[in-house]
């Protein structure tokens, strides 16, 4: 459709996703163990430089694929389970790793459960959920969400080693 109709109005176009140091929200994850195998002797840097962005609407927490800063749905972190928090932030520090190491966080020839990244992410968080204690029923408590189907949980339980 050509623009025919002269507008006097002025639309600013320098938006900028806004975002804050991981660290104003999230402290101490730089001791724990599974956070240092991650990053080595630069897990104090990886975690000073991380920003995340926080969210409305729906949904966990993610990375972006384009410059590696978490996303966070604001009204979970303000009223979701603390395990639950913890546990993803470990999920996501896996995905942050693989983004600096220049893997594809979101090659579309796998669905999400079967992502080789996602597997990663889950292996490695259900083994800092059985370091921490939490029990098997627990564990696939804390990943069962709405965005699974049956079948797809089963694959993923399978990934991850719980029968
Ligand atoms: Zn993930």
């Amino acid at each position: 459709m050509p623009m025919t109709i002269a507008l006097t109005v002025h639309i600013r176009r320098d938006a900028k996703v806004v975002t804050f140091p991981f660290t104003e929200y999230f402290q101490g994850f730089e001791h724990i163990e599974a956070v240092q195998r991650l990053f080595g002797a630069q897990t104090e840097e990886v975690l000073q430089q991380l920003r995340i962005e926080l969210r409305s609407g729906r949904g966990y927490m993610g990375v972006s694929s384009e410059d590696g800063h978490l996303r966070i749905n604001a009204q979970y972190l303000n009223t979701g389970r603390f395990i639950d928090l913890y546990l993803d932030i470990i999920h996501e520090l896996v995905h942050v790793r693989q983004f600096l190491d220049g893997q594809e966080l979101r090659d579309p020839h796998y669905t999400y459960v079967d992502r080789p990244t996602e597997i990663e992410a889950f292996q490695y968080t259900v083994a800092e959920a059985r370091r921490l204690g939490l029990t098997e029923p627990q564990i696939l408590e804390y990943l069962r969400t709405e965005h699974m189907s049956d079948e797809q949980f089963q694959r993923l339980t399978r990934a991850v080693k719980i029968l």
